[in-house]
């Protein structure tokens, strides 16, 4: 067995019930993506719109792509025809952007919302209270051509565990807060995407419904 292979599987029995793998691939090439897929793995997640458009011409249709990086607005439209999940829309502009690009192509694209918990300063995302304000504000009820899922998030990169856990819990305190009030009628708001090679144990322990997981599988990246 390679080692794409390998590692591949033993992500999949550490899978915890309810918790689905997202096999992180970027910066790694189409014949590492079609060797999981050979093994058993259909749903792959990809940071940047061109390298992710190429690889979704290339490889099997049955793939279910979701877009993971920060999105900028101006690119919506190349990943609107076929993305099944775009995990962080960080802001109400990008939201309304998707909505429209959705439309045209006449879809339904599945969306989380980007929640920032981590310490650093420089990450993407909506704080506790901008997501609620969000909410609030109800604009999101009128854009019927997304479907907000649930939300996503990264713990900070830290050696700690204790803050990682700290972190994750918040994460899934949120997401139950934000459910009952917001989403009550909404059995789609559902997935809490949270977890990386590093740290997934900890999500899954910790609530994560969907684990983003590159490194662990198609080892290093050159570039990041
Ligand atoms: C790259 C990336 C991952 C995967 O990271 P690994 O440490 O390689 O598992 C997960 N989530 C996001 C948002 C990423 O950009």
């Amino acid at each position: 067995m390679s080692n794409i292979t390998s590692n591949l599987l033993a992500v999949v029995q550490d899978l915890k019930e309810g918790v689905r793998l997202v096999a992180i691939s970027k910066y790694h090439p189409a014949e590492s993506i079609q060797e999981a897929y050979e093994a058993g793995q259909r749903v792959f997640g990809e940071s940047h719109v061109q390298e992710l458009v190429a690889k979704q011409q290339t490889l099997p249709a049955d793939i279910e792509w979701h877009f993971i990086g920060h999105l900028q607005t101006n690119k919506v439209k190349y990943i609107a025809p076929f993305i099944s999940l775009i995990h962080a829309v960080d802001t109400p502009k990008l939201l309304r952007e998707i909505e429209k690009q959705a439309d045209k192509n006449g879809r339904k694209v599945h969306c989380l919302l980007e929640l920032h918990i981590a310490e650093e300063e420089t990450k993407y995302g909506f704080s506790e209270q901008e997501l609620i304000d969000f909410l609030e504000e109800g604009e999101w009820k009128t854009l019927s051509h997304v479907s907000i899922d649930g939300l996503m998030c990264m713990a900070t990169n830290t050696d700690d565990e204790e803050q990682i856990r700290t972190e994750f819990r918040r994460a899934k305190r949120i997401f139950d807060e934000v459910k009952a009030r917001f989403f009550a009628d909404c059995p789609s708001f559902c997935e809490l995407s949270m977890g990386m090679s590093h740290d997934y144990p900890i999500a899954m322990e910790e609530g994560s419904t969907l684990i983003r997981v590159g490194s662990k599988i198609f080892g290093e990246r050159v570039y990041s």
